[in-house]
């Protein structure tokens, strides 16, 4: 059983701050910065890709109402809210969640996008393989 499923089952303490049946949502043991929190449906769901429409529906309203949550206690509007899909994006457990990050002046926490310059023809490439 992974260790968010043991967390879920109480078999591993944490701290939680957040329950329903289907999720919980509790702080993550090594806080990326004050305040960071996992929100995990109860089930195990290896990633993102394998939510069903009722869970990723559930956790839309729910990361909202926690990142209001947590904006409000840790009085600060930023936050970086991010899930890892893969070994590639840096996931290392292999049961869904979703971080909530809090951001705060000068908190140390190194959040950095590429700056990929595409051609006209490489953009029109790519629009046309993705658009639904
Ligand atoms: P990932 O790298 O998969 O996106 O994130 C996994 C997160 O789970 C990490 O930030 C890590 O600190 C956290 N984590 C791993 N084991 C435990 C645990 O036993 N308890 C808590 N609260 N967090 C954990
Ligand atoms: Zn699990």
């Amino acid at each position: 059983m992974c260790v968010f499923c043991k967390i879920v089952n109480n078999e591993v303490p944490a701290y939680t701050i957040y329950e329903d049946d289907d999720f919980i949502a509790f702080l993550d043991i090594s806080q990326a910065t004050i305040g960071h929190t996992l929100i995990v449906p109860k089930k195990h769901y290896p990633n993102i890709y394998s939510l069903d429409d009722v869970i990723a529906g559930k956790l839309g309203k729910l990361s909202v109402l926690l990142a209001n949550h947590l904006k409000e206690k840790l009085k600060t509007d930023h936050m970086n809210i991010i899930t890892n899909a893969g070994e590639l994006a840096g996931q290392t457990v292999n049961h869904f969640h979703l971080h909530l990050i809090p951001r705060y002046i000068n908190d140390g926490m190194i959040f950095k996008f590429n700056r990929n310059e595409l051609s006209e023809k490489e953009f029109k490439k790519l629009h046309n393989l993705l658009k639904k």
